[in-house]
C-alpha cells in the first residue's frame, strides 16, 4: 500500500488561478522524497491537499489517498492522525502562548490523556533540541526555534507520513544542519517541498518536480539533480555539492 497516492489532482483558486492541473504520482512508506519547483509552480497548494486543508475541492478533481485511505470530509480526523504537516511560515501554525501547549495542542486533539501528551511533548521537544523551553512564550521565540517547535508539534501526534514545506528556509548554517540531522532520524514517510538543494542531496532518494501545477519529472535524486537541462528549464540548478561530479 502507498503511503501517498495522488491522482490526476486539480486544484482551482477562487480567483480562478489554476494552481494544480492534474497531478499524479506515489509514494511507498518510508520513501524521502523532494518536491522541487520554482515559486508558484504549485507545491503548498499540493501540500495542503494532503491534510485535506483545502477541502472544497476534496470530491470532484481527482483523489489523494494517505495509506490506503482516500482523503474525504468526512475522514479528516482519520487522516491528521497520519499526516502532519509542518507549514512554510512558523507563524501560521503556532498559536499557544507558550511552548509546552504548542506542542501539546495536537496531542489533545488526538484524545490522548494528560500522562501521555506531558510525556509526548517532552520527547518532542528533546528530539528537536528543544529541551527545557516548555514554558518559553512561543511569540519570543528566534525563526529557527519556531520552526523547531513546529515540528515538535507534529512530532508529538507521531504521524506516519511527515509534510514539509520549506523547513530549511532562513535557518542560519548550523540550524540547516542540525534540522537535516533530524529530519534523518524520524522514520516516517517524508514529502519535503524545498529549494535547500543540499538537503535534497542529503536526505531525498527521489525527486519529483512540479512547474505550471503538472509533474514534469518524477525519478532518483541524482538523475534529476545532475539533469542540468531539466533543472534550469524549470527555474531550478543543479546544486553545487553536485558539481565535482559527472552528470549520469
Ligand atoms: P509554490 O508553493 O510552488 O510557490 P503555490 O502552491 O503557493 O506554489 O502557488 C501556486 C499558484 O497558485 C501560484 O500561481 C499562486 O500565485 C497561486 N495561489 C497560491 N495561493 C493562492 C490563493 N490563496 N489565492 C489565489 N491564488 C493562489
Amino acid at each position: 500500500m502507498n503511503a501517498i497516492e495522488v491522482n490526476d489532482l486539480k486544484y482551482r483558486y477562487h480567483d480562478g488561478t489554476e494552481a494544480l492541473r492534474g497531478v499524479s504520482f506515489c509514494i511507498a512508506p518510508g520513501e524521502c522524497v523532494a518536491l522541487l519547483g520554482p515559486n508558484g509552480s504549485g507545491k503548498s497548494t499540493l501540500l495542503l491537499h494532503l491534510n485535506g486543508i483545502l477541502p472544497e475541492k476534496l470530491s470532484g478533481d481527482g483523489t489523494v489517498k494517505i495509506l490506503g485511505e482516500p482523503v474525504t470530509p468526512e475522514n479528516l480526523e482519520t487522516i491528521r492522525r497520519q499526516v502532519g504537516l509542518v507549514f512554510q511560515d512558523p507563524d501560521d501554525q503556532l498559536f499557544c502562548p507558550t511552548v509546552q501547549e504548542d506542542v501539546a495542542f495536537g496531542p489533545q486533539q488526538l484524545g490522548l490523556g494528560d500522562v501521555e501528551i506531558a510525556v509526548r511533548v517532552q520527547k518532542a521537544l528533546a528530539q528537536v533540541g528543544l529541551a527545557g523551553f516548555g514554558r518559553r512564550a512561543t511569540h519570543h521565540l528566534s525563526h529557527g526555534e519556531k520552526r523547531r517547535v513546529c515540528l515538535a508539534g507534529v512530532l508529538a501526534c507521531e504521524p506516519a507520513v511527515l509534510v514539509l514545506d520549506e523547513p530549511t528556509s532562513d535557518l542560519d548554517p548550523r540550524g540547516r544542519r542540525e534540522f537535516k540531522a533530524l529530519l534523518r532520524q524520524i522514520p516516517a514517510t517524508k514529502l519535503i517541498a524545498t529549494h535547500d538543494l543540499e538537503l535534497v542531496v542529503e536526505l531525498c532518494s527521489r525527486a519529483i518536480v512540479l512547474d505550471g501545477g503538472s509533474v514534469v519529472a518524477d525519478g532518483p535524486m541524482l538523475e534529476l539533480l545532475n539533469d542540468e537541462k531539466l533543472m534550469l528549464e524549470h527555474g531550478l540548478e543543479r546544486p553545487h555539492i553536485l558539481r565535482h561530479q559527472h552528470p549520469h
